[in-house]
């Protein structure tokens, strides 16, 4: 198969809908598919593989959960987001209750809509969609959500809690981490470099590979000799938000590489950090975007959104 010239398309939460049992028992015994000797992590089959263990659980809750999205503004690609949420949410059977604001509105009024909501027994995981206007302190904002509803991991609670291993972790680390689980990517006594620092994906995402064993190394944008801090790695995730930031100079032949950047290069389709077409020619094994990734950060979230749901946090 020709590797660079697979061309994607943008995938608007494309789940298949229902479960078809024959086709996970499918996936399982093709769980890695190989071009050109290199593994392409599948992000969408994991997802599928996963589902069906979300769903009973969900079945399983003597409550409708539901998961609050506080949005303020109509940014396009906030609302392309929540939308994907809703997709899945009803997919798997959980409730959105989703409170859109206008840009204008007040930090006094919104974190007295996030104490209705803390207050509310029909939600049990709340979700402020970033980014916020400037006039709102966003650290202010997070906080005020109660940590047993914080489903994104993010108050200054979560974060000492996931930093030593405890509680639920945001919802792309997460979702990394199962991605590799997938794969049987092991990470114990590994070399994994992470690139990208932000307190929402990098920083958990390093972290994480330090809870589960890693030597980690974290490049950012005051990182000098960027190839010194990837080529050497055995592990190399990416969350940066520059397509083509990282190239076959940066890999080596052994490498899992992991991207998590996701930017819109037009309407329609999506591009990673990683030059796919190049590196895939050269590492072990690649996630692709979209379909990689970003296939399992929602299933994340809901897993998040469940497990605060049976009190395990
Ligand atoms: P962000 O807040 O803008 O952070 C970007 C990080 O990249 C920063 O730490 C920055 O370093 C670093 N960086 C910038 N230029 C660099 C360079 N030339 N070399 C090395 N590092 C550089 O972005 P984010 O929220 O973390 O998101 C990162 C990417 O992940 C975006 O593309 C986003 O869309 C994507 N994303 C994907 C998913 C998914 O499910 N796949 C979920 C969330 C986000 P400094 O800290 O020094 O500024």
């Amino acid at each position: 198969m020709i590797v660079n010239q697979l061309t994607y398309q943008i995938d608007t939460a494309g789940f298949n809908q229902g479960v078809d049992y024959d086709m996970l028992s499918y996936i399982m015994s093709n769980s890695t598919q190989h071009m050109n000797g290199v593994t392409i992590i599948d992000g969408r089959k994991a997802r599928e593989v996963r589902l069906p263990k979300l769903i009973a659980r969900v079945q399983k809750l003597s409550f409708r959960s539901h998961l609050a999205i506080i949005q303020v503004g109509n940014r396009p690609d906030s609302t392309s987001y929540i939308r994907a949420k809703k997709l899945f949410a009803a997919k798997i059977g959980v409730g959105i209750v989703h409170k859109q604001f206008d840009e204008t509105i007040s930090q006094a009024e919104l974190l007295k809509e996030i104490a209705e909501m803390n207050q509310s027994n029909e939600v049990q995981g709340i979700i402020v969609q970033l980014p916020l206007p400037v006039q709102i302190d966003k650290k202010a904002i997070i906080d005020a959500i109660i940590p047993s509803k914080d489903v994104d991991a993010l108050t200054s609670t979560s974060v000492a809690n996931w930093s030593q291993g405890k509680g639920i972790m945001p919802a792309t680390a997460r979702g990394v981490r199962e991605l590799l689980n997938f794969y049987d990517i092991k990470l114990n006594g590994k070399k994994v470099t992470v690139v990208g620092r932000s307190d929402l994906v990098g920083k958990p995402i390093a972290v994480m590979c330090e809870n589960a064993g890693a030597q980690v190394t974290v490049c950012h944008s005051k990182t000098v000799d960027l190839v010194a801090g990837t080529k050497d790695a055995d592990v190399l995730i990416v969350a940066v938000g520059k397509p083509g930031l990282i190239t076959e100079k940066h890999v080596n032949m052994g490498q899992v590489v992991i991207d998590v950047g996701i930017s819109r290069l037009g309407e329609e389709q999506l591009a990673g950090d990683v030059d796919f077409a190049n590196v895939s020619k050269v590492v072990r094994a690649i996630s692709p975007v979209p379909g990689g990734v970003g296939a399992m950060t929602v299933l994340a979230l809901f897993e998040n959104l469940i497990d605060l749901c049976e009190g395990k946090m």
